[in-house]
């Protein structure tokens, strides 16, 4: 199957099934994993922050990152998009009693600087505390502009607002601008990245922050029940990954922009946009359930109303460029038989 729905339908290669298979491992509960800790020195170290928290998913990694900022009665600013805000099932409200205040997004993902400002609550009981600036990198593929992430995290610190950074593709973010992990996350209080996305990686995500900050983490990770055992085979899975999956991204934003160039010629279909690895077009209403069922047929999956009416390709490392061939071969035929 050619899956196009997301880049978390990778599998382990035979590569990193021998590297999770040759790991030491012991209780990480206890701290005893050497697997584990010696991952979460070797992130720490490669995203410039004290320490880090192997966890099971991304979504467990940013309520962790928001429990640990903020206190009942908090809240934290967010955008309408964003994963924690609305992919996320309200776990920072439901489980960690903090109130998101939701701002829109503007078109290349940023929250607008005024409305940041104008989100500020006063210090006055009737408000809920405004505690954190939560903002992602990339978000609907799109990486953050450098100059607007400065200008955010310190217009946050004026307010004496923490900061993190939902860095679930913040490798694509790194590797589509040719800029150091290091510094996309020195802005940010807090950052969390997905291993399981376009690295490959079966399971985990990692929150980097200062020590305090993590001490905090391992606490309420605990009692969200993401405390693991030999979590060593998931720690090795992203070592591996980290190791050997990063530069290939460039492969995928590569192979995402030739198969958006492809199909923004056929007739009825517009392009969104092309950011990264993802492709989001719009197929002609009427034929969108045909062409998906076509595609299938043909092998080839995708998610044919992602959202506002477009179709989300999201292109990743079991996509071949032969793959995108037959991606391009089969959706160019399906046209022109019409
Ligand atoms: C995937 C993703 C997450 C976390 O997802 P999990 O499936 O819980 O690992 C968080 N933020 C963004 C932007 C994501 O794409």
């Amino acid at each position: 199957m050619i899956d196009l729905r997301s880049d978390t339908v990778t599998r382990p290669t035979a590569e990193m099934y021998a590297a999770m298979r040759a790991a030491p491992v012991g209780d990480d509960v206890w701290g005893d994993d050497p697997t584990v800790n010696t991952f979460q020195q070797r992130i720490a170290e490669k995203t410039g922050k004290d320490a880090a928290l192997l966890f099971p998913s991304g979504t467990q990694s940013n309520l962790v990152a928001l429990m640990a900022h903020c206190e009942r009665g908090d809240e934290y600013i967010v955008g309408q998009s964003a994963h924690t805000y609305r992919y996320e099932g309200g776990g920072a409200a439901v489980l960690g009693s903090i109130q998101p205040q939701p701002i829109e997004n503007a078109a290349d993902g940023s929250l607008p600087l005024e409305k940041i400002r104008a989100a500020v609550k006063a210090d006055d009981f009737h408000f809920a505390r405004t505690c954190l600036l939560a903002l992602e990198n990339t978000i609907g593929g799109k990486v953050l502009p450098a100059g607007y992430v400065t200008q955010a995290t310190d217009l946050a610190r004026e307010y004496g607002l923490a900061t993190h950074l939902d860095g679930a593709r913040l490798f694509n973010a790194a590797v589509a601008s040719n800029t150091p992990l290091k510094t996309l996350c020195l802005p940010f209080d807090s950052v969390s990245l997905c291993f399981s996305k376009g690295l490959g990686a079966p399971v985990g995500s990692v929150l980097v922050g200062s020590q305090a900050l993590i001490d905090r983490a391992r606490r309420w990770r605990k009692v969200v029940g993401g405390g693991m055992r030999q979590s060593g085979i998931i720690a090795a899975a992203c070592q591996y990954a980290l190791e050997h999956h990063v530069d290939s991204l460039a492969d995928d934003h590569r192979r995402a922009e030739q198969l958006a160039n492809a199909l923004s010629t056929l007739p009825g279909v517009e392009l969104a946009y092309i950011a990264t690895n993802m492709v989001f077009v719009r197929f002609p209403t009427a034929h969108a359930a045909s062409l998906t069922a076509w595609l299938k047929e043909h092998d080839i999956l995708l998610d044919p109303l992602y959202a506002d009416g477009k179709t989300r390709l999201v292109i990743h490392r079991d996509i071949s460029a032969r793959d995108i061939e037959k991606v391009i071969e089969k959706t160019t035929a399906y046209f022109l038989r019409q």
